[in-house]
């Protein structure tokens, strides 16, 4: 159950996508002077050294944020921007890259708050010691889904909350469904981010629909596929962000940075990309 570590695929394609909606929701989201709450149910360590560890084994990087350095000057502003931010956070802690929490920490001002969560115990230790000065961040080694229950809403009705498991277990679909239609329930003007692998498995490729029935709010879904797939095959082909709630940039942040990213980190000719408004 806890085999998983995100370190290995640190900087992906799948990182690419994630991280360059959440940057560019917490952008805008930051600009409204009222505090907002960041929820991280699946945070991992916080941020990765690319060239040590796990993620210099399978190097994964290397065809996601590594092949976009090299694109920069071509890249849609809202890629440019990001892979800057990327770039910068890199200079300053050498040789990392930003996860989810470390990206957001950056973007917070001193009223937002992050409660982040992560089992895995090393990841764990990792992410609260880097945490460990930040009088904003509360951070438990508890089950993240729990946390959509116990802080939302919150007092100042303003969240983002991004979703972000390991679908290890086939379970794992069915939990992510139940925890949004709670948090929906509780707090329906949320801004809610939940990650999703593009592969074959019905549970997979049924998420999208099932996550979008659960509400009549503003939602869509941004897909990135990198390469084909066939049933059996274990890789990850791509990946998708469903969001609810999107800030209004967003729709026109994913309709110019798909189609480069669906080129520029391609591996074959089955590589594309997918935006869903319902
Ligand atoms: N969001 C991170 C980022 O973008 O940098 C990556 C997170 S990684 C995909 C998923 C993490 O969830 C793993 O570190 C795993 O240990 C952790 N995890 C798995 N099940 C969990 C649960 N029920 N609650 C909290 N963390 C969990």
């Amino acid at each position: 159950m806890l085999g998983y570590r995100h370190a290995f695929h640190a900087g992906n394609h799948a990182d690419v996508l994630k991280h360059l909606v959440l940057y560019h929701c917490l952008r805008y989201m930051t600009r409204k002077p009222k505090p907002l709450l960041y929820l991280d149910t699946h945070a991992g360590a916080g941020a990765y050294r690319l060239e040590e560890g796990y993620a210099a084994q399978n190097r994964e990087w290397e065809t996601g944020v590594g092949r976009l350095g090299a694109r920069l000057p071509e890249a849609p502003a809202p890629v440019e921007e990001y892979l800057r931010f990327t770039f910068e956070f890199g200079r300053e802690r050498p040789g990392e890259f930003p996860g989810s929490p470390a990206l957001a920490s950056r973007l917070l001002r001193p009223g937002d708050w992050l409660i982040l969560r992560e089992l895995h115990p090393s990841d764990f230790e990792e992410l609260a010691s880097r945490f460990s000065g930040d009088p904003r961040a509360q951070i438990r080694r508890e089950d993240g889904y729990s946390a959509m229950k116990s802080s939302l809403p919150p007092p100042s009705r303003r969240a983002l909350a991004i979703v972000d498991p390991p679908y290890e277990v086939v379970s794992e679909y069915d939990r992510v469904v139940d925890a949004l239609g709670e948090a929906l329930g509780r707090f329906e003007t949320g801004t809610y981010l939940v990650w999703y692998p593009l592969l074959e498995r019905p549970e997979a490729r049924s998420l999208p629909s099932r996550l979008s029935a659960l509400t009549e709010r503003p939602r869509l879904s941004g897909e990135l596929r990198v390469r084909g797939s066939s049933p059996g095959d274990r890789g990850l082909a791509g990946s998708g962000i469903f969001v609810v709630n999107p800030p209004w940039p967003l729709e026109s942040v994913l309709r110019s940075s798909l189609p480069f990213l669906a080129e520029a980190l391609g591996q074959d000719s089955s590589a594309d990309w997918n935006l869903r408004i319902p």
